[in-house]
């Protein structure tokens, strides 16, 4: 692998500050100390981020706008659902903003949140609550180093901050 040791580059593990902020409010984050972690180019975080991270150097802080196509993905009207209420499960009472996991065909669950609530019948919204949205994105590396070929054969870092 020709990795230049000192910027990200594919399968370096970044450690990354960041905030995350959509329609003027910062809705997640994470400081130099508590960083996030993974291996460049193995899509552990979103392809509109990780693509722009490419070259950055230890240190360095950038700014970064993400499209819906290369975040969460567009906003999908077949993921809206309508519902009966005397389908919800006995003890939630749909209300709009009410957020809840739906068991699924294949057996896992997937989260959907209630968007109106009729008479007889509520719509639940099953697109992921990002979709649609730019991003934007504050962020700084913290730390760099190579990848170990263990962790590259699983995709995902080890170690302190990483799973095992
Ligand atoms: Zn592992």
């Amino acid at each position: 692998m020709a990795n230049e040791a000192n910027s990200v580059a594919k399968d370096m593990v970044v450690s990354l500050a960041y905030k995350l902020i959509v329609d003027g409010e910062v809705l997640d984050e994470a400081s130099d100390k508590d960083a996030i972690l993974f291996i460049h180019g193995h899509r552990n975080i979103i392809p509109g981020l990780e693509k722009e991270l490419i070259g950055m150097k230890i240190g360095e802080t950038k700014s970064v706008k993400v499209a819906p196509k290369d975040g969460y993905g567009d906003k999908d009207q077949k993921a809206i659902e309508e519902l009966a209420l005397d389908e919800f499960p006995k003890n939630v009472k749909p209300k709009v903003g009410l957020e809840l996991e739906m068991p699924g065909d294949d057996g896992h669950g997937s989260y959907a949140r209630v968007v109106s609530v009729g008479e007889k019948s509520a719509q639940l919204d099953f697109n992921h609550p990002l979709a649609g949205k730019e991003l934007n994105f504050e962020v700084k590396v913290v730390e760099l180093r190579p990848a170990t070929s263990e962790e590259l054969s699983h995709g995902h870092v080890h170690g302190p901050g990483g799973h095992h």
